[in-house]
């Protein structure tokens, strides 16, 4: 499994995001309550807050740790299948004959259509009935 990590300069700007997030959501919900706005709105304050705080708290460890968060995890369907392609019965197609060597194969060896035997395709002529060759 590879992992695509950010970048130190993307971590940074998201620590400077959620700062200005967070000031911005916790004088939302201040707002908000003091003016003895309906319940739903400083509720909603403070779930922004959380978000804000789970992403300053990433992108400070991603700013300065080593070990970041994976933005991203390349797997192999091997490894861990995709339930969207198992629910339709899609095929890996890297792994279907269209791509593989043996469909490659396929194409270069050829068969005289008067003799039936085995031709080059690069052959004009057949090379036991001598008949001129259509392909
Ligand atoms: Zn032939």
């Amino acid at each position: 499994m590879k992992s695509i990590k950010p970048g130190r300069f993307n971590s940074g700007q998201g620590i400077i995001g959620a700062v200005i997030g967070l000031v911005f959501a916790i004088f939302w919900t201040i707002t908000a309550a003091s003016m003895g706005a309906p319940i739903i709105f400083p509720v909603f304050g403070i779930g922004f807050i959380i978000l804000m705080v789970t992403e300053l708290i990433k992108n400070i460890h991603n700013f300065t740790n080593k070990d970041r968060y994976s933005e991203f995890d390349i797997v192999d369907s091997s490894e861990e299948p995709d339930p969207w392609n198992s629910r339709f019965e899609q095929t890996d197609e890297y792994n279907s004959a269209e791509y593989s060597g043996e469909a490659q194969a396929d194409t270069d060896v050829m068969y005289c259509p008067y003799c039936g035997v085995k031709i080059s395709h690069d052959f004009e002529y057949c090379p036991k009935c001598g008949k001129k060759l259509p392909f």
